[in-house]
Parts: structure tokens; sequence; C-alpha cells
């Protein structure tokens, strides 16, 4: 499609498509005219959907997570152990441990791993707010379920540094993740085995 056979709002929601993840220009043209062709069903839902969610979704200031309410619902749940802290890379790995449902302490959205060659550094990452959380009293458990990549396990390492003036237990997750593996493609089963046998 070129700027003569769209106009500029049509090309404007194509290149917003096509920065979404998993889609290339040519989906993303294929996305648009599905949407265009289905507006009661898709385009207008989907507008309402995106302008609520831009107006109340927000990052949780405890941990990371993104929900409505602000500290979010798995740091304000009374039921949860809060002595226990399971850090994550992203909010989409918090969500894969929620769906398995074997961990029922709380969670810290790390934001992604240390790497040199993407010039990531600790201050562009969540850690001093998990070290300060460490330190803040009543957590004896800190669980570092970082992906099995090796910035993933640069990250752990570092952490567990930070973390080792404070009197806590900094477990990782052993067994059952693959190397290269990220919570979100793993299945529940999986999980809870890498769960039950951090070390
Ligand atoms: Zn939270």
């Amino acid at each position: 499609m070129t700027s003569r056979s769209a106009g500029p709002e049509i090309l404007r929601l194509i290149d917003l498509l096509a920065k979404l993840p998993g889609l290339g220009p040519r989906s993303a043209r294929r996305a648009a005219l599905h949407l265009l062709k289905k507006p009661d069903q898709l385009l207008n839902p989907l507008a309402a959907a995106l302008a609520d969610a831009a107006e109340k979704v927000v990052a949780c200031q405890v941990c990371g997570n993104f929900d409505t309410v602000n500290p979010c619902s798995v740091c304000a749940a009374p039921g949860r152990d809060a002595s226990i802290i399971c850090a994550v890379e992203e909010v989409a790995d918090l969500w894969a441990m929620e769906r398995s449902g074997v961990f029922r302490g709380r969670y810290h959205v790390v934001g992604g791993t240390l790497s040199a060659l993407d010039g990531v550094g600790p201050d562009q990452l969540n850690i001093s707010t998990l070290v300060a959380r460490a330190g803040a009293g009543d957590v004896r458990e800190i669980i570092l379920a970082l992906n099995a990549t090796v910035d993933g396990q640069t990250t752990a390492h570092y952490i567990t540094d930070r973390l080792a003036h404070l009197p806590v237990k900094v477990t990782r997750l052993a067994h059952g993740v693959p190397v290269g593996g990220e919570l979100d493609h793993l299945d529940d089963g999986t999980i809870a085995a890498a769960m039950a046998s951090r070390r």
C-alpha cells in the first residue's frame, strides 16, 4: 500500500500496528484491513479498549505489574506470603507464574536483563527497588526466576551480589527452564517443577 492508495489515517494505523511484536508491515496491512472491514465487531471495540487501557492501566509502584489499581491486586491480596518475593524479567513472566498457580508470594518485575551489547545497565532496571524491598524487614527469601539466557543469568549473578549483605535467602529456579527459554513459553507443569526444585 502506498500513500496514493490509502489516506494518512490508514497509513498511520498500519505504521502503528507494524510496531507490535510479531507484526511486520505486511501483516500490519492485513490486520488494518481486517479491522476496517469489521467496524462494529472489531475496530470500535478495540479503539474503546485501547482508550480504556490507556486511561486506567498503570505500573504497580511496588512490583511493576500492570493493573488498574496501584498497588496491584497481587501486591494487595491479603492471603499472599509477603516474605517471599519472586523476581521476574517481564510482566509476561509474572502472568505466566500466576497462570501456573504454583506461587503464592509476591513478585518484582526487573524490567529486562543487564546487557552490555544493548547498553542496559543496573540503573535502567528495577534492581535498587528490589534490594530495598529485600531489606525492608519481613522478607526472608528472594527467588530469582530470570530466564535461562546468558543475560538472564548474568543479571541473576549481579542481583545475588547486591543482596549478599542482607539476611535473605536467595534461590533460583533450577531444573525445567530450558536454556534460552522464557517463562512465558513454559507450560504450567514445567513452571511448577522449576519452582519446587529451586536452590
Ligand atoms: Zn504489585
